[in-house]
């Protein structure tokens, strides 16, 4: 109210002082008002807005080598449809070179912890994590990955324990907590009274079966700890991704997913390029899956990013008619290059620049409102 008595105060003035004005002065104070509106629109649209549902995808060691080999020898990624993107420094608290274990803390918990450690601060305490306080807040929660629910990067949104190898104590961290879906292996680590205690539907299978009626799903891919590769795996990670949100977002008060492409990472550690691109593509299906939703939706926030790079993988030459590509790993460990974030939805916008891992924590923190 205040602004536009003063806009039509000063419009009111322009119009008295457009009889002693010569005409170009005339127009000149209507540009500077004009201008003043237009500036004042602009403030108006960065509002932030806020989303109802918040999925996070992690690619496990996804660089942008890996996204540029991907990309190149795919003809193109989902990833490329996205308008805001950032950076992000992966450091951990006692390491240059974060491991998983910490990179998925530092996402979420908000804070720097020690190479190894699952959802514990770095003097040791157990912290809350972005998941745990979605369920809090009466939201549906999913973990999606391509390996055992039990390990680093999954295992960091549930768990709270000194060390990563901790399966079984990790598994234990997870009866009671309410998490609505999950799709990934590690079924020896999970006693499945306890899982049955607390409501969930197993199911151990490569292929879907409807969830009608059903409250809390678990699905196992298989009877091991081991995932296969994605050549085996087929279109699993995107089936269990597209069928995750479809359960999930019948809560109205809105939903988190965590959705991790868990072996780009391991193609990375055995410096084998075709592992490490075969899977980044698998995961963009799932990204792809996830972005399709967002955009029928409109109130889902998509964040895709990686926990670090791994290889220092180098892309050397390649060929425009092959589609092929000479390249090489400086390491078979991680390496302490930013990683991109991707953003698309409602509040998108604040993970563009150049940020800490633990800041993804706290911007999703702030836009849902916990
Ligand atoms: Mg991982
Ligand atoms: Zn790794």
């Amino acid at each position: 109210m205040k602004n536009k008595a003063l806009k039509f105060e000063k419009i009111t003035q322009i119009c008295k002082m457009r009889k002693s004005l010569s005409y170009p002065s005339f127009l000149i104070a209507i540009c500077i008002l004009f201008s003043n509106c237009h500036a004042g629109a602009k403030v108006m649209a960065q509002k932030i807005e806020k989303p109802l549902n918040i999925i996070l995808l992690i690619g496990d060691g996804m660089g942008l080598a890996q996204i540029s080999a991907a990309a190149f020898m795919n003809g193109g990624l989902a990833l490329e449809l996205f308008k805001n993107i950032g950076l992000v420094k992966t450091s951990s608290a006692n390491n240059y070179i974060t491991d998983s274990a910490a990179g998925a803390t530092a996402y979420s918990t908000g804070e720097k912890t020690y190479n190894g450690a699952i959802g514990l601060s770095k003097d040791s305490i157990s912290l809350p994590t972005i998941l745990e306080m979605s369920e809090a807040h009466g939201l549906s929660t999913g973990l999606i990955a391509t390996c055992s629910i039990t390990h680093a990067t999954p295992g960091s949104f549930f768990g709270h324990q000194k060390n990563r190898e901790m399966h079984k104590e990790i598994a234990n961290d997870f009866y009671t907590k309410g998490i609505d879906y999950v799709a990934g292996t590690g079924k020896p680590y999970f006693d499945m009274n306890r899982l049955k205690a607390d409501n969930y539907t197993v199911h151990t299978g490569k292929d879907l079966i409807g969830l009608d009626a059903i409250q809390k799903y678990f699905w196992f891919y298989n009877d091991s700890i081991d995932a296969p590769k994605s050549a085996e795996r087929g279109l699993w990670l995107k089936q269990a991704t597209s069928q995750g949100i479809q359960f999930l977002s019948s809560n109205k008060k809105g939903f988190f997913l965590m959705v991790e492409g868990s072996q780009i990472d391991w193609g990375g550690h055995a410096n084998d390029f075709n592992y490490t691109v075969t899977e980044l593509i698998d995961f963009d299906h799932a990204v792809r899956a996830a972005l399709e939703f967002a955009q029928k939706d409109g109130n889902t926030l998509v964040l895709v990013t990686a926990d670090h790079e791994t290889g220092g993988l180098s892309l050397d030459a390649g060929s425009l008619t092959n589609k092929t590509i000479e390249h090489h790993y400086s390491s078979t460990h991680h390496s302490g290059i930013m990683v991109p974030i991707y953003a698309y939805g409602p509040g998108s916008e604040l993970f563009t620049g150049t940020i800490e891992n633990t800041d993804v924590f706290k911007k999703m923190k702030s836009l849902y409102g916990f």
